[in-house]
């Protein structure tokens, strides 16, 4: 299997090198390898075989700004195109977010890397999207809320994935155009898609060219200057709809957000990590908290409250991690 849980940097190498793969990781692993066996001897991809490749797609809940929608996204940690425009100064890519929040929750990271995998790798087919239950609340979900495409073969799947849910009103955020573009040049955009493009730099908005242009709903820049009028300020997507709306001409075409957090660390560094060790029907779990270098180990009896105990250790750090950055002004 060519899949491997490695970003290509030194502290997820070590940090990935410490976790035991989930169980949900593992039957999604199990399913793709098995898939990839089949494919490998016969050399076809059946609509089955692309059903199990779609029953292993995580969709995330989101929360906060965006409480009440769902996504479907993969890896900003996996991305090339992100890790290289988190090097380059004066971009937004510079203070990922979503690297921070993929980084801290090591289920959704391998969920996210998951996806990458599969929506990188395999060009899958509407009728196969269709088997996909995603969930909706609102009408709408959004595409991309961790990461972004990082190859056509992505940005096809996205494209046919909204055209097998028509239920849903998805929009997508992307600082890869071209890839998107070229999607919807070979099939077509999907109806039921808003397109919005995401400046690279703070408080410059991107030039679109004549090419991109027809398939463009919004733009979507972040700004730091103040004298910038925000247009992106509402508490929740979910009462604005300026993005996701389907009746984009009502709607302003450019869409200005206030930069959060100036100067966080472009990429995260590890706060932390938690060893799971199983013996007869028991769970142990090492918790290292490096945000004050403390070591602490628990036992459980489930595995439901080992899960809930690791998600709460990592809101925990991360929250004392933010603290620190606020009270060092980093
Ligand atoms: S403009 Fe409205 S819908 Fe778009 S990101 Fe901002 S709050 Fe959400």
């Amino acid at each position: 299997m060519r899949f491997k849980f490695d970003h290509g940097h030194t502290d997820y190498k070590e940090w990935y090198a410490q976790l035991e793969k989930n169980n949900e990781t593992a039957r999604k692993l199990a399913i793709i390898e098995a898939v990839e066996k089949e494919f490998n001897k016969t050399g076809v991809m059946t609509l089955d075989m692309e059903k199990k490749l779609v029953s292993c797609l995580h969709i995330t809940t989101l929360n906060g700004k965006l409480n009440g929608f769902y996504s479907i996204s993969t890896s900003v940690l996996m991305n090339n195109h992100c890790q290289n425009y988190a090097k380059i100064p004066g971009t937004i890519c510079e203070k990922c977010y979503a690297a921070l929040s993929v980084s801290n929750y090591n289920g959704l990271a391998q969920a996210l890397d998951i996806n990458y995998y599969i929506l990188n790798n395999y060009l899958l087919s509407i009728e196969a999207f269709k088997s996909l239950p995603f969930p909706t609340t609102n009408g709408y979900a959004r595409i991309e809320s961790h990461g972004d495409v990082d190859t056509v073969i992505c940005a096809m799947n996205y494209n046919r994935l909204c055209k097998a849910i028509k239920y849903i009103h998805f929009a997508a955020w992307t600082k890869n155009i071209m890839l998107w573009c070229n999607a919807f040049q070979r099939e077509g955009k999907a109806t039921n898609l808003n397109f919005i493009v995401s400046s690279l730099y703070v408080g410059k908005v991107v030039d679109i060219s004549e090419k991109a242009r027809p398939y463009v709903d919004h733009v979507f820049t972040v700004y730091n200057d103040p004298t910038t009028t925000i247009n992106c300020g509402a508490r929740n997507c979910n009462t604005c709809r300026n993005c996701y709306d389907e009746n984009t001409t009502d709607r302003p075409f450019y869409i200005n957000e206030k930069l959060k957090g100036e100067g966080k660390t472009s990429y995260p560094v590890l706060i932390g990590s938690v060893e799971w060790k199983r013996e007869n029907n028991n769970i142990t779990l090492v918790f290292h908290d490096m945000t004050n270098d403390r070591t602490t180990t628990k036992h459980y009896k489930t595995e439901r409250g080992a899960r809930a105990a690791e998600t709460k250790f990592y809101d925990k750090i991360n929250r004392n991690k933010v603290k620190s950055d606020i009270e060092n002004n980093i």
